[in-house]
């Protein structure tokens, strides 16, 4: 009986989070640990060391590993998954969680926070993409998720570049979806709406009650709101959904 139930026991799973030092890449991070799975997440900046994020997934199990790479450079996004390759021999699950906001109305929009923007979030998640779905392909199983955002879909004053970026990862999403399905991995998109991180810290404070007015829900969601379903998203209960953008907003887009 037993050695029965160790023959269909899962294999150890491969994760990979990126912009995992915190926000909703940590909750991801955290609710992806468990024994026999290893965790390698990024971040951008040197300062950045993942130490909390690293000591959730121990503390769950998991083995984490931590790295600072950038991913809008093609070049440091190879070397990481070559060596998520060379290590482990599999990836199970990409998230594209990393992403970067500098807001201002289109008409003082400088050029460089337009491209800053575009590279990280929307190149970046192409980097990794195109990093992993070789893999992937090979390995015939693979669940790739992308952290878009409602305003991907609903657009926003002030957020030109970051709404065009979300809304090019859902074209992104779709297209991979349908290149990649044949093989058995699928593709799928979070929009988020307002999730209390760093990144919404300080609008929060000072738009608190104009943003709860717009949220049916009346709460802002929180990290382990996205995390839940970026887990069952990568789950043998998803295995038939691929290309969808699942929405986590409250009712702020319905
Ligand atoms: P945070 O600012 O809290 O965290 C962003 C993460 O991305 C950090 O780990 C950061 O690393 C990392 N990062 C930034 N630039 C790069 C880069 N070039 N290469 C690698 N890592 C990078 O953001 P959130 O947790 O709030 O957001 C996570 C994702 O969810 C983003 O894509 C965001 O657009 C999206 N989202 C967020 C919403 C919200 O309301 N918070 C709503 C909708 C979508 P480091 O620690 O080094 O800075």
């Amino acid at each position: 009986m037993n050695s029965n139930r160790n023959s269909h026991s899962p294999p150890p799973r491969t994760i990979v989070v990126t912009g995992g030092s915190k926000g909703i890449g940590r909750a991801i991070c955290k609710a992806f640990a468990r024994p026999g799975t290893t965790v390698y997440f990024n971040f951008l900046s040197p300062e950045t060391t993942g130490l909390e994020t690293a000591r959730d997934i121990s503390a769950a199990g998991g083995i984490p590993v931590p790295m600072c790479v950038d991913v809008a450079s093609e070049a440091e996004v190879t070397h990481f998954f070559k060596k998520i390759s060379d290590e482990t021999g599999r990836v199970d699950v990409l998230v594209n969680n990393a992403g970067i906001t500098k807001d201002s109305l289109l008409l003082r929009m400088k050029e460089s926070d337009w491209d800053d923007v575009i590279r990280v979030n929307l190149k970046g998640t192409f980097n990794c993409t195109k990093a992993v779905a070789r893999l992937m392909l090979k390995q015939r199983y693979g669940r790739i998720i992308n952290i878009s955002s409602v305003v991907g879909v609903t657009g926003n004053s002030g957020q030109a570049n970051y709404a065009a970026s979300k809304a090019g990862i859902i074209g992104l999403t779709k297209s991979a979806a349908r290149e990649l399905a044949s093989r058995g991995v699928t593709v799928n998109a979070i929009a988020p709406g307002f999730i209390k991180t760093d990144m919404t810290a300080e609008i929060f404070e000072k738009m608190e009650s104009d943003i709860l007015s717009q949220i049916p829900l009346a709460r802002v969601g929180t990290p382990e709101d996205v995390a839940g379903v970026a887990v069952f998203l990568a789950s043998e209960s998803a295995d038939y959904i691929t290309g969808q953008v699942i929405h986590v907003n409250g009712g702020m887009y319905i």
